[in-house]
């Protein structure tokens, strides 16, 4: 029985998650849906200094409430856990004293300045830069008088000479790297603490990830890991590295040019399926242009549409996915989204019909305070336009209206056509105007059984009393 696919997320809780890292961990978690496997979350906490618990709690929440379940990991568990990297330090010892037996890693002596030095010369004389391998063949004596000096150490992973490290990259095709112009690495700091290439594909291999989907930036560590774990005699997940997002003028998309963490979205509104169908779309191509539930996203996604060139941010587009999910809502479910913003001033009893009356007229919750407020408020806003329309319209108008007002729109509409003579925007506009303050928004038949007979009629009896005092 061949395993099953299985995809991860590996995020560093180091603050809250925004698009580019959001849209990693969906595009995993779809590829993983679509083949009925595993999508696992690990925690990558190994920089102590800047990972906190409040933040692997709020990407567990932004994960759940975009409907990203996870099978195994963090939180759920799994059989080849801990699944946080803080845990996991007996194990990337073990497999260090593996390596170091079998002399593929060995103890780097040179300090930092020296280290800076020999790259400055590499860069003054066109070289990539790259380890000089000065500490890589020292003398176990040489070693031990080192460290008997107390001379702090970092260890390096000792790279294949002269040999090309080759992949196949799911987005990118064929990739060949020279181990040469790689050079030895750091896999351990001075300090004690691993670094990023080696605890990363030591835990993929060892989790039995078998599809590593990530960004663009990682691509160069890839050889690097690759060596890494054929040193260890490990399997090689199939990676794939995504584009960048960027902002409109191209460069990588930053809190300034608009990038939102997830939390930020929530807040404001978002639904997590107009967030989930955008960012599916963000450099991947979907022959649908519908608003599509998880599985179907999942069914339509295909590695080979994962797009090469950095995908453009573009937060017309998200809001485009945020009216698509706003029209299929539920009325339940608009009335929880619509309450914490206008349950103050919607009287509880009318909620389902006024989230009804606005549901085309808002993209976000605070939308709906103005058409509460035109609705409920005593003190309503009034529009500039509104007010030019009121000035120009008699207050005979208003008075006969006032007369007229009943419930059905339609039907008092027509009767005060035909008492006044007035027709289209010289009827509709005055009513709407006088009623709402606003010379647009939800349909008035919708909108005049909220406001109420006694509240219309003030509404419109004022603009006559307003022009005899003018
Ligand atoms: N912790 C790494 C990051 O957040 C994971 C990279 C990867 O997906 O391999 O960038």
């Amino acid at each position: 029985m061949t395993s099953p696919l299985k995809s991860r997320f590996a995020p560093s809780p180091t603050g809250l998650i925004h698009f580019g890292n959001v849209r990693t961990a969906l595009f995993n978690a779809l590829l993983s849906r679509k083949s009925a496997g595993i999508f696992l979350l690990r925690i990558e906490d190994t920089d102590a200094a800047r990972s906190r618990e409040e933040y692997t709690q709020a990407l567990c929440e932004d994960l759940s409430w975009l409907g990203l379940a996870w099978q195994e990991g963090e939180r759920v568990g799994g059989k080849l856990g801990p699944y946080r990297q803080s845990d996991r330090v007996s194990v990337y010892e073990k497999h260090l004293e593996s390596l170091k037996a079998e002399g593929k890693v060995y103890p780097c002596f040179c300090s930092a300045v020296e280290l800076e030095v020999s790259r400055k010369m590499q860069a003054q004389s066109g070289q990539p830069p790259r380890y000089s391998g000065k500490c890589a063949h020292l003398k176990p004596e040489e070693i031990e008088a080192k460290i008997a000096q107390g001379i702090s150490h970092t260890l390096r992973f000792r790279m294949p000479k002269k040999e090309s490290i080759e992949f196949f990259d799911l987005v990118r095709g064929k990739q060949t790297y020279s181990t040469d112009e790689i050079g030895d690495f750091i896999i351990r700091r001075s300090d004690g603490t691993f670094a990023f290439f080696y605890v990363n594909a030591l835990d993929d291999a060892l989790m039995q990830v078998t599809h590593v989907l990530r960004g663009e930036d990682h691509l160069t560590n890839t050889p690097r890991q690759i060596a890494i774990l054929e040193a260890l005699a490990m399997p090689i997940p199939q990676y794939g590295h995504i584009s960048l997002i960027v902002d409109g003028a191209g460069a990588p998309l930053s809190k300034r040019s608009g990038s939102l963490s997830v939390q930020e979205l929530r807040a404001i509104g978002y639904f997590p399926i107009a967030v989930d169908n955008y960012l599916a779309r963000l450099g991947h191509h979907y022959e649908s242009n519908e608003l599509m539930d998880l599985d179907a996203l999942a069914a339509g996604f295909e590695i080979g549409n994962l797009g090469r060139a950095p995908a453009r941010y573009d937060k017309s587009q998200l809001d485009h996915w945020q009216g698509l999910a706003l029209q299929k809502t539920d009325t339940k479910t608009l009335v929880n989204w619509l309450e914490a913003t206008v349950g103050g001033i919607v009287p509880d009893c009318d909620m389902e019909k006024f989230a009804e009356a606005v549901r085309s007229n808002v993209t976000f919750p605070h939308d709906a305070k103005l058409w509460a407020e035109a609705i409920y408020s005593d003190s309503m806003p009034i529009s500039d336009e509104a007010i030019s329309v009121l000035m120009e319209t008699p207050s005979a108008f208003f008075e006969q209206a006032s007369e007229l007002l009943e419930t059905d729109f339609k039907s008092f509409a027509q009767k005060v056509k035909d008492a006044t003579g007035a027709q289209g925007r010289k009827l509709f506009m005055p009513l709407r105007a006088a009623l709402t303050g606003q010379t647009h928004g939800p349909e008035m038949p919708r909108v005049l059984p909220l406001i109420g007979l006694e509240r219309a009629r003030a509404r419109l009896l004022r603009h006559v009393l307003n022009k005899d005092v003018d």
